[in-house]
C-alpha cells in the first residue's frame, strides 16, 4: 500500500515508534528512523521488511537539528510522505517539585518538535497532493493524571496542534490525526513500573497490575503492533477524510 512512499518516524529506535516504523515498512514504505539507543537493532528490524532504511540522530529538543533531519530525509528520498511525530519523554513529580529543566525538555520534545517537523514537511506534501501526519499523543492528551503536569500539558497541546493542522489541510490530500494510547509496556512505562515496585515494595508483576487496575478496565497493555495497525489505517485510502481525530486505543481508560 505504501510502496514508493517515505515515512519519517521520530523516536523510532524503541517502543511505539519502532512498532509503527515496522508496520509502515511492512506496507512497503521506505523509512527514516530517529532516536537514541539501539540504532543498529532498529535499523535491522525495519530493513527486514525489504525496504530502504536510513537514520538521522537529531535531538528533538533542538529546532536546528530537526531542520537538518528534515532536509536530510528529503535529500535522501525526495520527500517525506508520512510523518509520525512520536518521540517523547516523561517525568513524574508534583508541580511544586517539578524540575523546571524537565518541564522545558518535555514541552520541547513532546510538543514543539511536532510543530517544527510539521511546518517543514507540509510544503512538499501539499505539492504532492498527498500526505499523512500522525501525532502520537496519549490518553493524557484527553484526560489528566496527577504528577504529570508537563506531559499532560504537552499532550493536550499536541491534540490541539493536530486539530489546527487538520483544518489548515482540510481541502487538500494531506490529513493529520492523533493516536492516544493508554498503557503500552515500553521502556517509558517500564520505568514507572519499576519506580512503583520500589516505592510500594511489590513485585514488578504486581506493580503492572496496579498500574492497569487504576486506569485501564481491559487490564491489558496496548501493543506497538496494534498502534502500528492504526497508523496504517490512517495512511490507507479509507483514511482520506479522517481529519483531526484524537483516536484513543486505551482499553476503556477514557470511556469511564
Ligand atoms: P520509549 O522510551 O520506548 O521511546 C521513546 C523514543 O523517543 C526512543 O526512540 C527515544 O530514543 C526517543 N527520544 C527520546 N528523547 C528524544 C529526543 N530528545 N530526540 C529524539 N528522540 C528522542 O517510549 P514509548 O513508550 O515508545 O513512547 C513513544 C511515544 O508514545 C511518546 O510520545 C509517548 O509519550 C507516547 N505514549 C506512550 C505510552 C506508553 O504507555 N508507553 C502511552 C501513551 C503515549
Amino acid at each position: 500500500m505504501l510502496k514508493g512512499k517515505t515515512a519519517l518516524v521520530t523516536g523510532s529506535t524503541s517502543g511505539i515508534g519502532l512498532g509503527i516504523a515496522q508496520a509502515l515498512a511492512a506496507q512497503g514504505a521506505n523509512l527514516v528512523l530517529n532516536g537514541f539507543g539501539d540504532i543498529d537493532g532498529a535499523r535491522a528490524a525495519v530493513a527486514a521488511h525489504g525496504v530502504e532504511v536510513d537514520y538521522h540522530g537529531a535531538d528533538m529538543s533542538r529546532p536546528d537539528q530537526i531542520a537538518d533531519m528534515m532536509a536530510f530525509a528529503a535529500g535522501r528520498f525526495g520527500r517525506i510522505d508520512v510523518l509520525v511525530n512520536n518521540a517523547g519523554i516523561q517525568h513524574v513529580s508534583r508541580i511544586e517539585q517539578f524540575p523546571t529543566e524537565r518541564w522545558d525538555a518535555i514541552l520541547a520534545i513532546n510538543l514543539s518538535s511536532a510543530f517544527h517537523t510539521t511546518r517543514l514537511a507540509l510544503p512538499a506534501m501539499r505539492a504532492a497532493q498527498w500526505g499523512r501526519i500522525i501525532n502520537i499523543a496519549s490518553v493524557h492528551g484527553l484526560v489528566a493524571s496527577a504528577e504529570k503536569s508537563a506531559y499532560v500539558a504537552a499532550k493536550h497541546g499536541l491534540v490541539g496542534l493536530t486539530k489546527v493542522t487538520a483544518l489548515e489541510t482540510a481541502s487538500s490530500g494531506v490529513t493529520c490525526n492523533a493516536i492516544c494510547p493508554g498503557w503500552v509496556l515500553t521502556p517509558l512505562v517500564q520505568a514507572q513500573v519499576d519506580a512503583r515496585a520500589l516505592a510500594q515494595g511489590v513485585s514488578p508483576e504486581e506493580a503492572k497490575r496496579q498500574l492497569l487496575g487504576e486506569k485501564e478496565p481491559s487490564m491489558q497493555f496496548t501493543t506497538p503492533a496494534e498502534l502500528g495497525a492504526l497508523a496504517v489505517f490512517f495512511c490507507s485510502a479509507a483514511g482520506d477524510n479522517v481529519r483531526g481525530v484524537a483516536w484513543n486505543m486505551d482499553g476503556g481508560w477514557t470511556a469511564q
